[in-house]
């Protein structure tokens, strides 16, 4: 079935938009699974089965991609930063700040997402719009940063039947990205990516300039907690 769903939805998918297989609660077989029908993109949100499906899959599906995407506690970012691909949910300064820290340690460069709060819930996590543009400016603008590279910006549209909501959600998200990108990033060819979009939204999402989807149910089935 795994495979059956990605391929229904890549033929979704416009060759340009990204797909990330977000497998999550889900066993390393599932991963493997999808991994031999050609996925390389995995997101996870929480550190501990990262590491443990990183250790166990290490081997066998050598060019996997770890994309983090669910809320990180710095005192956990040490055990991600050596194998991780990009953190997609950077949240705070803060959190900037450890990354950092733990990056330099290891003399690697990690790539980020800024993760845009947007959406109405009080539980959904990311930067405010004000905040999120601080911490752009203080990593183009300062020498704070060596061991991060600003790759563009993450967001979730508010958990709602509302079309026209969600549409408009993923608009600010992209408008907040071209703001940035006219007046941070012009030159930084890296900074061009727009993650938006999961199973029950990446049709609108697309729509509306996605360059990356992050789809969990829709390819795995639903999760088990
Ligand atoms: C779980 C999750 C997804 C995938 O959600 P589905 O509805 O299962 O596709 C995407 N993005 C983030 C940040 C998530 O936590």
């Amino acid at each position: 079935m795994i495979k059956e769903n990605l391929v229904a939805i890549k033929a979704n998918l416009p060759e340009s938009v990204g797909l990330v297989a977000v497998s999550k609660f889900h066993p390393s077989s599932d991963l493997i699974e999808a991994y031999n029908a050609g996925q390389r993109a995995f997101g996870e949100n929480r550190v501990q089965e990262m590491v443990k499906k990183e250790e166990e899959l290490r081997s066998t599906c050598p060019d996997l991609e770890w994309h983090f995407i669910g809320t990180l506690q710095r005192n956990k970012v040490k055990y991600i930063v050596p194998f991780v691909h990009i953190i997609e949910s950077v949240s705070s300064i803060k959190l900037l700040d450890e990354i950092e820290k733990q990056a330099a340690k290891i003399d690697r460069k990690i790539d980020v997402l800024l993760e845009a709060h947007v959406a109405d819930e009080e539980t959904k996590t990311g930067f405010d719009i004000d905040e999120l543009i601080e911490a752009a400016h203080l990593i183009v603008e300062t020498d704070r940063y060596p061991h991060i590279s600003p790759c563009g910006v993450m967001g979730m549209a508010t958990l709602t039947d509302n079309e026209d909501r969600i549409r408009e959600d993923f608009i600010q998200i992209r408008k907040l990205f071209e703001k940035l990108k006219e007046e941070l990033f012009k030159d930084n060819d890296k900074f061009c990516q727009i993650s938006m979009g999961m199973s029950g939204d990446y049709k609108l999402a697309i729509q509306e300039g996605s360059t990356s989807v992050r789809i969990g149910t829709a390819i795995f089935g639903p999760r088990v907690y």
